[in-house]
C-alpha cells in the first residue's frame, strides 16, 4: 500500500492557529500574525484539541493519493461522510490483470494461500470471458473480489482526520485500514506536526476504552 499527501492547506498549523486565536482575541488579524511564536502555535492547537473546541481544525485541508489497497478498505473509508472520494472505475478500466491485497493470515498460511490463489485464477477466467463475449465491463466486474486492488484520491479536513485516526488506529479496526491510518498519519504529521501531535483511539486521547473487549495495550502513536 502507498500513501502520499497531494496537497495540504499551506502552513496548516498556523492556520488552525489563527482560527482558534480570533475566537479569543480582541485584537484584529494583522495584529494576530505579528504576535506568533512556536510555543503559542502549540500551546494554543493542543488546548483546542484536547478540549474538543474542533471547529478550528477544519480550516486545514488535506488530499491523499492511495494505491495498492483493497475495495474492502475503500469500501470502509468512503463511510468516512466528511470527505471528498474519487476512486479508479470499473467500469472504464478493465481488471484483466487485476491485481489483489492478500491477507496476512492467508499469506501466512500455504494452504489458505493455495485456496486464495486458486479461486482469484478462477475469477480472472471468467471475468476476461465475460469481456470477450460482449458483457460490458460495467456488468463483468460483478465477479470481480473485493480484494482487488484500487486507487483512490481523497481529501480530508483535520477534524475529519482526527475522527478517522479516533475510530481506525484503534486495534479494534480492521488491519488493512488500520495500516492505512498509519501511512496517512505519517504523512500529515510532516507538514502539520502540531496538529496531529496527539491523536488515536479514546485510549491514547482520554486513557478510557469503551470497546465490549479492550485490547492488552494501546497502539504506539
Ligand atoms: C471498528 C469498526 C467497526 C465497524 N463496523 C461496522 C459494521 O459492522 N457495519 C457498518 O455498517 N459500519 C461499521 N463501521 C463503520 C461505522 O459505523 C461508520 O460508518 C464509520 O466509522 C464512519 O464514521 P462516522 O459515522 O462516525 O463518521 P463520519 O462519516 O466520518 O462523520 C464524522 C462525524 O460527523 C457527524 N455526522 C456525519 N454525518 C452525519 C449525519 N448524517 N447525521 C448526524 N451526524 C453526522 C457524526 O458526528 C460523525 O461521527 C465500523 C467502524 C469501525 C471503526
Amino acid at each position: 500500500m502507498k500513501v502520499k499527501l497531494l496537497n495540504f492547506t499551506p502552513k496548516p498549523d498556523l492556520t488552525v492557529y489563527l482560527a482558534a486565536r480570533v475566537c479569543y482575541s480582541k485584537v484584529g488579524i494583522e495584529e494576530l500574525e505579528e504576535e506568533i511564536s512556536d510555543e503559542r502555535v502549540k500551546k494554543l492547537i493542543r488546548k483546542v484539541v484536547m478540549s474538543g473546541h474542533h471547529s478550528v481544525l477544519e480550516h486545514a485541508y488535506f488530499t491523499f493519493g492511495v494505491e495498492g489497497v483493497s475495495r474492502v478498505t475503500t469500501h470502509q473509508l468512503v463511510r468516512h461522510r466528511i470527505a471528498s472520494y474519487s476512486q479508479q472505475s470499473l467500469r472504464w478500466v478493465d481488471a484483466k490483470d487485476m491485481e489483489v491485497v492478500v491477507p496476512p493470515s492467508i499469506l501466512e498460511r500455504p494452504e489458505a494461500l493455495m485456496l486464495f490463489n486458486e479461486a482469484i485464477e478462477k475469477t480472472r477466467e471468467v471475468y476476461d470471458k465475460l469481456l470477450r463475449i460482449g458483457v460490458p465491463k460495467e456488468d463483468a466486474r460483478f465477479v470481480i473480489p473485493q480484494g482487488i486492488s484500487s486507487k483512490i484520491v481523497f481529501s480530508m479536513n483535520a477534524r475529519e482526520l482526527h475522527h478517522f485516526f479516533r475510530l481506525r488506529l484503534c486495534t479494534r479496526a480492521q488491519w488493512e485500514i488500520r495500516e492505512l491510518a498509519r501511512l496517512v498519519l505519517a504523512e500529515v504529521r510532516k507538514v502539520a506536526p502540531i496538529i496531529f501531535e496527539k491523536v488515536g483511539p479514546p485510549c491514547v486521547m482520554e486513557g478510557k476504552c469503551f470497546e465490549e473487549k479492550p485490547c492488552d495495550s494501546p497502539p504506539s502513536l
